[in-house]
């Protein structure tokens, strides 16, 4: 009796840390697992892996915005991409007198505070209505923009390789778009299809017979323009903006043509790089929310009342 209740006393602590190994492991599999989206797409492990490498280049996405009625909904589909793609900065820029908590907690909300950047300026009302030529009214964005790119030159490490990709608020973007950006190469403007555009289904760029040069485009609408794609169609190497200081955007173009006044500064057609498997692929669409309706709301708010007192909405 004695020699038997000694020798289980002798195999019982083994055992017990034979279960601990194990809990450990599959304590560890289970926290991997819910850290990386282990079960998404190929592309995304493929960027977590590089991320944790250090060699996927960050992206700054610009994204010039205004208070309006859908403004949260807007920027709360864009927060939510952002929290699946690990390299995004985002700098967004508001057109306002001063940053709103309403940005300020939609960042925080999604965990982006450490990487994103909140800006503000103000359009001058002179450049919201350019009345004498139809051509000329409401450049939209410019001057966020521009903050957006001062600050990137003043802030970005220059020798770390980073692309810079101009994202609007209201456009409708796929995570496959960002891990094609990523394969942008220094001193190099990467070019693909996009959406609902131009009066077009697709606006996309025609490469030569070997996919490896842009030697036109199909659009529809200004096709004499320089470059005539849509912001969204774009990417470029932050090196081409600190090589060439130059290139900003400018409220003395005509409609349509602050990309072109843009990439002129950068690029020529023959260096674009193009991508989204070999611009057959549309990752980003030019969607548009319909200006919102509120004829009950000012009804309402003739009564002294609203629908959403001590709301954010
Ligand atoms: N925008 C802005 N101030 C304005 C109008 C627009 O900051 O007065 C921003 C807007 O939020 C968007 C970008 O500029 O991110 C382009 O504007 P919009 O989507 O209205 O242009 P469109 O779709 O006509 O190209
Ligand atoms: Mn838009």
């Amino acid at each position: 009796m004695a020699y038997a209740s000694m020798s289980e006393a002798r195999i019982r602590p083994r055992q017990v840390l034979v279960l601990i190994i194990v809990f450990l492991i599959v304590l560890k599999l289970v926290h991997h697992n819910g850290k990386h989206t282990c079960q998404g797409p190929e592309y995304l492990q493929a960027m977590y892996t590089q991320q944790e490498a250090g060699t996927l280049p960050h992206i700054y996405a610009i994204t010039p915005t205004y208070a309006r009625p859908a403004q949260k909904a807007e920027l709360t589909r864009l927060s939510h991409l952002f929290m699946l793609l690990p390299n995004l900065h985002w700098i967004i820029v508001e057109d306002s007198n001063s940053t709103t908590p309403l940005v300020r907690s939609l960042l925080q909300r999604a965990g982006l505070e450490k990487r994103s950047t909140q800006l503000n300026i103000k359009t001058p009302p002179e450049f919201k209505l350019q009345g004498k030529d139809p051509n000329w009214i409401k450049p939209r964005g410019v001057e966020q923009r521009n903050m957006a790119l001062a600050w990137l030159r003043t802030h970005v490490d220059v020798d770390r390789h980073a692309i810079v990709f101009f994202m609007d608020d209201d456009n409708s973007y796929s995570t496959e778009l960002f891990a094609e950006m990523t394969k942008i190469k220094p001193g190099h403007v990467g070019v693909w299809p996009v959406g609902l555009v131009g009066g077009l289904m697709v606006e996309r760029p025609i490469l030569n017979e070997d996919k490896t040069q842009v030697v036109g485009f199909n659009a529809a609408w200004q096709p004499k323009r320089p470059f005539p794609i849509d912001m969204a169609a774009f990417a470029i190497s932050m090196d081409l903006f600190i090589k060439n200081p130059q290139a900003v955007f400018s409220y003395e173009v005509q409609r349509g043509y602050q990309e072109s006044e843009i990439l002129r500064h950068l690029t020529t057609r023959q260096q674009l790089q193009p991508l989204a498997n070999s611009c057959r692929d549309v990752l980003v669409w030019h969607t548009r929310t319909e200006k919102t309706k509120l004829t009950s709301e000012d009804a309402l708010q003739r009564q002294g009342k609203r629908s959403d007192s001590g709301m954010e909405v």
